[in-house]
């Protein structure tokens, strides 16, 4: 299975990293070994003094599919979760001076928490999904949906040009405004429409 990973899809969070604002998505991949389920803590990695969460709404793929169709997009997705892409930002920062790929500061070993899965049908609003994040009781991010700069369904036919979409991927679509640092102690939550999903302690 594959999970990708969307950057710079809200156009607040790209103002606050002072990143340019993407033309098409910016795509990066997490392994298998990234994830982390059942609300299992994170650990803090040892290569990494500015670690950071980012929350984002996670969509499940549901079919198989390559070069999809805008108007046949909507199919290839029936779920989402709300995920942690957690990011080492210094050594981000640093692989982004020297151009190079971003793997290490993004797709190590427990990247990705990642919450239950909700089908689309069970959302009030599939088209404009409310979504929080909160750190030690208080909220961090605040999204929604209707804010990305690039849809599910524009995310489905981009990917599907380049990869192909196989049942039980994931996509992370990025994270609204409000990323910030963690410590060992704290302790993350996320939330989709009010319905509590996800608690990541840092360990
Ligand atoms: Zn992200």
């Amino acid at each position: 299975m594959k999970i990708f990973c969307i950057g710079r899809n809200y156009t607040e969070h790209a103002k606050e990293l002072n990143n340019p604002l993407p033309s098409e998505p910016l795509v990066f991949m997490k392994p298998p070994t990234a994830l982390v389920v059942n609300n299992k803590p994170f650990f803090y990695p040892d290569f990494s003094s500015d670690l950071h969460y980012e929350g984002e709404i996670v969509l499940r793929i549901c079919k198989n599919g390559r070069s999809v169709q805008p108007e046949f997009a909507a199919r290839y997705y029936d779920a989402v979760a709300f995920g942690i892409d957690f990011t080492a930002r210094d050594v981000q920062d640093k692989l982004k001076q020297k151009g190079h790929p971003w793997e290490i500061a993004k797709a190590f070993d427990r990247s990705a928490p990642l919450s239950a899965f909700v089908p689309l049908d069970q959302l009030e609003n599939p088209a404009a999904i409310r979504f929080q994040m909160k750190k030690n009781g208080q909220v961090v991010q605040d999204g929604n949906t209707r804010d990305l700069i690039f849809t599910f369904d524009t995310l489905i036919v981009h990917l599907s040009k380049y990869f192909t979409l196989q049942k039980g991927d994931y996509v992370f679509t990025g994270t609204p405004a409000g990323v910030g640092p963690v410590q060992v102690g704290d302790v993350l939550e996320g939330f989709i429409e009010d319905k509590h999903l996800i608690t990541c302690a840092i360990k």
